[in-house]
């Protein structure tokens, strides 16, 4: 057998094989039905994260994480250490609410919820509006640097610079109160953590949004690869109808369609212009797809201009494109096992949530015993110290007192009332006394029952040991 020697290549050859060289997409401006509600969640989800860290509830900020002193509050609630299930729990609500909208209609959350898209989407506009739509831009990026061309790109960077900074700001602002932090931004006393962590976020917007963009969804985030596992063959896709499409080409307005050999398609490229990743949906299902459903609009206007009916890029599934489904038959495969179980565990674990939230005790107990050992007292009795550490949950200041019991005749010798103050821990030293004869040597359970003085239904119990030498 004849043995071929080993092809060598060159160091361009193995440049281009590992890396692909990437084009600037000038992303064409556009109109349409799925564009405005783009700009909806675009203000939906920006309003929402500029304008909550300047809410106040009940003289504070009304979200704010203080990770100091480790209280997260939430409008009426406050969360301690203690409570990290609910973040745990909020993250599997958000991977399964993921998990759901994936299946139902694919990258739902891409192409309107994600960040990414959301600041590239305020990023373009701010582009547009200061270099000119896609033709200009291309333009103005060709020509030779010039006076015009160094004050446009300048400025451009600087709002872009700006906004960039105030997400950052905005975001330190949930985690150290937002009003302290705008005074020490105006008299320059920001703290370095701060000023790290402004500059930080505002430079990974900045960065992400106005340079690295579809970059971003194709190359990092790895939602894109494994999003497939969640499809199914009655997953609503961004999807290019190619049967009525080819063949493709070009015609005038008044050609009668059914006189020429062509499809629907008249390969005027404005889906791949309006595209923010640049590909062309015309082949077919690509990973780089955002499900940004730009395409659907500007095909649809062409549609409407060439007097075909609409549709020719649409919502659709596998299986009605294969069975030639209405729109009735692709919505009733919709609830299909997938999706009915997703949103039944997705239900129940939101409502268990809700109630535990509803019903969350503003007590919360720990005893931990003393090391030292039990004191025999003179009088034939034994005493064991306790510290009690208490949280008080609730931002009004509440009165306690504590009980002892599971030890016949066991009584608190030292002070058994006490208050704590509005969302705090008080640690509580409380001294047991138990008669010999009531317990047996070794260890014994012993219960605590903290109770709100001035609301019995707020009661707390914990067990602990009470020691007897032996
Ligand atoms: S916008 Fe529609 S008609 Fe134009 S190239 Fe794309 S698919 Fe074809
Ligand atoms: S192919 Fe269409 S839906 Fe997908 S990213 Fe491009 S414009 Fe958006």
């Amino acid at each position: 057998m004849e043995i071929k020697p080993l092809k060598r290549y060159s160091v361009q050859e193995i440049d281009q094989s590992l890396f692909e060289v990437s084009k600037k997409i000038y992303p064409r401006a556009l109109t349409g039905w799925f564009s405005s509600w783009r700009w909806i969640m675009v203000w939906f989800t920006q309003i929402l994260f500029y304008g909550t860290a300047w809410l106040n509830w009940n003289d504070r900020q009304a979200v704010l994480f203080d990770l100091a002193a480790r209280k997260f509050y939430i409008f009426g609630m406050v969360f301690w250490p203690q409570d990290f299930i609910y973040l745990a729990v909020l993250l599997v609500i958000a991977a399964l609410s993921l998990f759901l909208f994936t299946a139902v209609a694919g990258r739902l959350f891409c192409g309107y919820a994600c960040p990414q898209t959301v600041y590239s989407e305020i990023f373009m506009w701010i582009e547009r509006k200061i270099e000119g739509d896609r033709a200009k831009r291309m333009r103005l990026d060709n020509a030779p640097l010039s006076l015009r061309k160094f004050t446009l790109k300048t400025t451009k960077h600087l709002v872009w610079i700006a906004v960039a900074l105030w997400t950052g700001f905005t975001f330190v602002g949930y985690f150290t109160p937002i009003r302290t932090l705008a005074a020490e931004v105006v008299n320059f006393d920001l703290g370095p953590w701060q000023i790290f962590w402004i500059f930080f976020y505002g430079f990974a917007t900045y960065g992400n949004a106005g340079w690295m963009r579809e970059q971003v969804c194709k190359y990092m985030c790895p939602y894109a690869r494994f999003q497939s596992a969640m499809f199914d063959k009655d997953t609503l896709t961004v999807t290019y109808d190619e049967k009525r499409g080819e063949p493709r080409g070009s015609r005038s307005v008044k050609a009668d369609l059914s006189t020429l050999n062509l499809g629907s398609c008249i390969n005027c490229t404005l889906c791949v212009q309006v595209c923010p990743t640049g590909i062309d949906i015309r082949n077919g299902l690509q990973y780089e797809c955002i499900g940004c459903a730009a395409c659907i609009d500007v095909c649809d206007q062409v549609m409407d201009k060439m007097h075909y009916p609409r549709g020719l890029i649409r919502y659709t599934t596998e299986h009605a494109l294969e069975e030639n489904l209405s729109k009735r038959g692709i919505w009733a495969r919709v609830l299909r096992p997938r999706t009915l179980i997703y949103t039944a565990i997705l239900g129940l674990i939101v409502l268990v949530t809700a109630l535990s939230l509803a019903l969350r005790l503003p007590l919360k107990v720990d005893v931990i015993r003393d090391r030292g050992m039990p004191r025999v007292m003179e009088d034939g009795s034994v005493h064991n110290v306790y510290r009690l550490q208490v949280m008080n949950t609730e931002e009004t200041p509440h009165r306690y007192k504590i009980k002892v019991g599971g030890i016949h005749d066991a009584e608190i010798v030292s002070d058994d009332s006490f208050a704590v103050p509005a969302a705090s821990t008080t640690a509580v030293p409380v001294r047991v006394r138990v008669e010999l004869e009531h317990a047996e040597p070794g260890s014994n359970k012993i219960y605590f029952t903290v109770h709100d003085r001035d609301d019995e239904s707020v009661s707390v119990t914990e067990k602990a040991v009470f020691l007897i030498p032996r």
